[in-house]
């Protein structure tokens, strides 16, 4: 879909697509999907199968994708974001970042059916783009289409570049394109990575705030509990390197920094566009991460030689920090069964160092994909009898709790939830686990002292279990004369009268 000429609307490609059912992660994706192509989105949809395939579940249950780019662009200074989507999508978007601590507003353009198919949305959203772009305020404006207006083709790439040096960024970061909110971290931290790119290939760009490091530096790609890039460069520094910033980055000249690093640690396996800017800068990209003992000494060695360090530097970094690690693990020796499953990326490394520190841990389920990031992880893991599931769904996260019967599940809230009903300790891996240094000598201790805690919390599981035994569960919970019946077909009935009544309602939205 093309303006027709600055200022005058531009007709959707296909606002005829988005009539009728499917127009939310609510109602399938095909639809969308199939209405997004039609509208001319075809190159961006295909770019995001490319870098972020999908797997033998190709949705896992997660917050919305979107979350993910919000959060980015919400915790870099100087930076603001406008959503454009459906109202329900943006409320539960805005309450989501507001719950997570985000200090600032997210703009919202809202549509209706009349400036969707006409072409009005985009006018609405390049006005608010013009009146928002304060360079006394800030770096970069980004512009963020949810599921419908991606579907319908709105055309954020004509937006303008730049206004008045605020620099303008739109992403389409639909639910039907990228499957999980981590990824969607990577959409809009390479969208900037690639400005920032060519802004270094156009001329001078800003210095680091702290000046320029003295030494080669290794970007750190995945964020990360704050003290692992000190503990990172600690371990850089027998090799006469330093820690570069993280990515995504905390404002924008990180970003010319970043570019400029002598290699980079994909410590999140699923940057997979960043991973393009960077190589498309010549830097070299390598997996993994600095956890345990194993994961420490291949990871400096990698490092070393892909920076060309000398082997004699790599081996007193090594020798320096690996038996601190090792003294670190055995110091809080884990003992005990484990599944574990999240949608952060850091799954596979969380599982190495419990595995390293005495676990028996069986089950490592991660929504992200299977990457070349992560393979060194995946062989190491399975070498030690883990099975690896990528893209793991909830069932099949569940499974692996009633098939090893742990004594620990580390999860996401529903197998939490379905873990504690089964008198099984457990741990939220967003909060409890990922919420901790893992890198390092810091790292190796961080783990031990929650894990078995949590372990031995066993005994509580039991008594509470025993305590509220006889009370019934689902829809006969609580105390009864007469235990109610269940009646799956009044269910089911409902259900079907509530979609159907959704799909009049959207139609009607649509003409
Ligand atoms: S924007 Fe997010 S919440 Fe809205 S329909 Fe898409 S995936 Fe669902």
């Amino acid at each position: 879909m093309k303006l027709t000429e600055a200022g005058s609307p531009a007709p959707l490609a296909n606002p005829q697509a988005l009539k009728g059912d499917g127009v939310g992660c609510h109602s399938g994706a095909e639809h969308l999907l199939a209405a997004a192509r039609d509208a001319g989105k075809s190159e961006t949809l295909d770019q995001y199968a490319k870098d972020y395939p999908k797997g033998a579940h190709d949705q896992p249950q997660s917050m919305c994708p979107a979350f993910g780019s919000l959060r980015v662009g919400l915790r870099m200074r100087r930076t603001k974001i406008i959503l454009s989507g459906s109202a329900c999508c943006v409320y539960g978007l805005t309450f989501t970042s507001h719950f997570y601590g985000a200090r600032r507003p997210v703009g919202y353009v809202p549509f209706n059916s009349e400036s969707l198919v006409t072409g009005k949305l985009f006018e609405d959203i390049r006005e608010a783009v013009h009146e928002q772009a304060k360079p006394e305020e800030l770096d970069a404006l980004v512009v963020i289409n949810l599921c419908v207006p991606t579907a319908s083709g709105v055309p954020l790439q004509l937006l303008p570049k730049d206004i008045d040096g605020v620099r303008i960024i739109g992403i389409d970061v639909p639910g039907f394109g990228v499957p999980t909110h981590a990824e969607a971290k990577d959409v809009l931290a390479a969208a900037m990575l690639r400005y920032a790119r060519n802004e270094v290939a156009a001329g001078p760009v800003a210095a680091p705030r702290n000046g320029v490091n003295a030494r080669p530096t290794i970007g750190l790609l995945g964020e990360m509990f704050p003290v692992d890039p000190v503990g990172i460069g600690m371990m850089l520094d027998p090799m006469g390197l330093a820690a570069g910033p993280v990515v995504p980055t905390r404002e924008w000249r990180e970003l010319y920094e970043a570019l400029d690093c002598a290699a980079v640690a994909a410590v999140h396996p699923f940057y997979a566009a960043c991973t393009r800017e960077f190589e498309a800068a010549g830097r070299r990209v390598i997996g993994s991460a600095p956890v345990g003992v194993d994961g420490t000494e291949a990871w400096l060695q990698a490092i070393g030689q892909a920076t060309n360090v000398s082997q004699a530097l790599i081996d007193a970094s090594k020798n320096r920090f690996l038996p601190m690690i090792e003294a670190a693990l055995k110091r809080v020796p884990i003992k005990g069964r484990i599944t574990l499953s999240g949608y952060e990326g850091s799954e596979l490394l969380v599982a190495r160092l419990l595995i390293e520190s005495g676990a028996d841990v069986r089950y490592v389920g991660s929504a992200c994909p299977r990457t070349a990031a992560n393979e060194y992880d995946r062989q190491w893991l399975e070498s030690k009898g883990a099975r690896v599931q990528f893209r793991a769904s909830l069932e099949q996260d569940i499974a692996a709790i009633e098939e090893f019967k742990p004594d620990l599940a580390i999860g996401t809230t529903p197998v939490v939830q379905y873990a504690k009903q089964h008198r099984t300790p457990s741990l939220y891996f967003t909060n409890l686990i990922s919420a901790r240094p893992l890198m390092g000598p810091a790292g190796a201790g961080s783990l031990g002292a929650v894990i078995n805690a949590a372990i031995n919390n066993q005994s509580r599981f039991d008594a509470m279990d025993d305590f509220f035994s006889g009370v019934g569960q689902n829809h006969s919970a609580g105390i009864w004369e007469d235990i109610p019946q269940d009646r799956p077909e009044f269910r089911e009935h409902t259900r079907r009268h509530v979609i159907k009544l959704m799909k009049k309602r959207k139609a009607e939205e649509m003409i």
